[in-house]
């Protein structure tokens, strides 16, 4: 493998960059290239990095928010600056295509603004005491916020992992996903600290594949830090959750989705087949909203499944750096052999394949099914890539409870050309993103972003995000003495 290109990362602890005992190999999942050579962090350089986070805490808690609003503003600006070296850097790390890379980077300089604005929002309260107290609800920082991100959106997911909490005056350690240590980590050390965030605010510790563990361990037991926020698969959403019980410590989880998307029969038909092909394949359907599973009403069932499946077909599998290819690559071999093996029970089992069902390098083709059984491990659990399954329902209420037939609930949609009909509907899906005429791929910095059930708890995004990454606290004034009973 080429290695002579490919830039050296250190960890990112309390300002400094430093070397960690070990290195690794970040490749392309594409090409297999060495893109970086990076420091493989363990234990120790967590406990450093929350070291360092808790010594920067009380300065940069005191700070005035216009302070902190300055450093989001700037943050921004130098990302926006270094626009084509990440949509590159996007690419080559994380096989993102052109289209997601570009919307990548148009989302996050704006979650930057709106974190900059963060800084101004706990707005305490006054609040009428029977006692005659001065009666307050203040909000104060937590402290250390550790932030655990997914490599899939790496540049918005690992930027909403630490935005917020920052902005609101915590100190983050962020541990980013082996398969994005620069782009969903490291990356942010670099524009963060030329944006004048003091050493320390943000420390980021990047690891080998296989070794999140021991630094997930620190970053739930060690008191220093008093929240988490974490965004990835359920399975490890799930371990976090109950590690984080132990420590009676609060964690917002995103996790995964088996998002279901309802065609009834009065949508348009073109429409339809525009938004099913859009929020299935995106980004190869590596996106936790990601439509997994397409309810049609039987009217219109033949006509949308054909033209579903012909422009399904017409999808460019290949290398993510050509501009006009739709499918890039899965993000290593173990996530192209589950989808594989994912399809293949699928049909084992009966289902048909109308599209794609079938690996090309490290792509896997988009592919559309048909007749899936509820026994096949594809109804079950969210299978990471570009594989939809269509159902024919005979009624509205046939399909909502389909959509609803799942653990997750995450995001939804319903297209329908009656808005108040799909209004009604949208109340009675498990979801906790509902668009109603859309399909269920959407996400802007301001609202409140997150599921129920086993898509996770917690919220990103809009006012909701102040209280996750804030305490709330009672203060009271007693203005001169009163009488005690004894
Ligand atoms: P995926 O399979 O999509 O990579 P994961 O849930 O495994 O989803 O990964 C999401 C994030 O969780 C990544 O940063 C990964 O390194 C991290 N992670 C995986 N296992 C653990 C663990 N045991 N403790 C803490 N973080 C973990």
């Amino acid at each position: 493998m080429a290695t002579t290109t490919a830039q050296a990362y250190r960890q990112f602890i309390g300002g400094e960059w430093t070397d960690s005992a070990a290195t690794f190999e970040d490749r392309d999942p594409f090409t297999g290239e060495t893109v970086a050579v990076v420091a493989a962090g363990d234990a120790d350089d967590a406990r450093r990095a929350i070291e360092a986070a808790s010594g920067a805490f009380e300065a940069w808690s005191a700070s005035p928010p216009a302070a902190r609003q300055a450093v989001f503003l700037k943050a921004a600006d130098l990302l926006e600056s270094r626009h084509d070296e990440v949509v590159s850097l996007l690419a080559r790390e994380t096989g993102c295509g052109f289209g997601f890379g570009m919307f990548q980077l148009h989302f996050v300089p704006g979650l930057l603004r709106q974190a900059a604005a963060l800084a101004y929002a706990p707005i305490g309260t006054v609040i009428p005491s029977d006692t005659g107290k001065f009666s307050m609800g203040l909000r104060r920082p937590v402290g250390v916020v550790g932030a655990i991100a997914p490599w899939n959106a790496a540049l918005i997911l690992s930027a909403r992992s630490i935005a917020a909490p920052l902005a609101l005056g915590n100190t983050v350690v962020l541990k980013p996903s082996e398969w994005s240590p620069v782009v969903g980590g490291l990356l942010w050390g670099e524009i963060f600290a030329e944006a004048g965030l003091p050493a320390g605010v943000l420390n980021v510790v990047a690891h080998a594949p296989g070794a999140a563990q021991p630094i997930g361990d620190e970053l739930v037991a060690n008191p220093a830090v008093r929240r988490l926020n974490f965004t990835g698969s359920t399975g490890t959403g799930r371990k976090l959750a109950e590690a984080c019980g132990r420590h009676l410590k609060r964690i917002v989880l995103e996790l995964g989705g088996y998002n279901p998307l309802v065609v009834l029969a009065d949508a348009d038909l073109d429409y339809a087949v525009d938004a099913s092909v859009f929020g299935s394949f995106l980004h190869q359907g590596q996106i936790c909203m990601s439509a997994r599973r397409i309810v049609v009403e039987r009217p219109i069932a033949d006509a949308f499944v054909e033209r579903l499946a012909a422009k399904t077909k017409t999808l460019k599998a290949g290398d993510p750096k050509e501009p006009d290819t739709i499918i890039g690559p899965l993000i290593n071999e173990d996530a192209l052999a589950t989808v594989k093996a994912r399809v293949d029970d699928a049909v084992a089992k009966g289902a048909t394949v109308l599209a794609g069902g079938e690996a090309v390098g490290p792509c896997y083709l988009a592919t559309v099914l048909a007749d899936v059984p509820e026994e096949a491990e594809f109804s079950q659990v969210e299978t990471f890539g570009p594989v939809v399954a269509v159902e024919v329902v005979d009624s509205a209420e046939e399909a909502i409870e389909r959509a609803n037939a799942t653990a997750y609930g995450l995001s939804s949609g319903i297209l329908t050309s009656d808005p108040d009909r799909g209004l009604a509907l949208a109340h009675r899906l498990d979801a906790g993103i509902v668009h109603v005429n859309d399909q269920p791929v959407a996400d802007e910095p301001q609202m409140p972003f997150g599921g129920i059930k086993d898509s996770g708890f917690g919220r990103f995004g809009g006012q909701a995000v102040v209280d996750e990454f804030t305490e709330l606290r009672w203060i009271t004034v007693q203005s001169g003495s009163h009488p005690f009973p004894f």
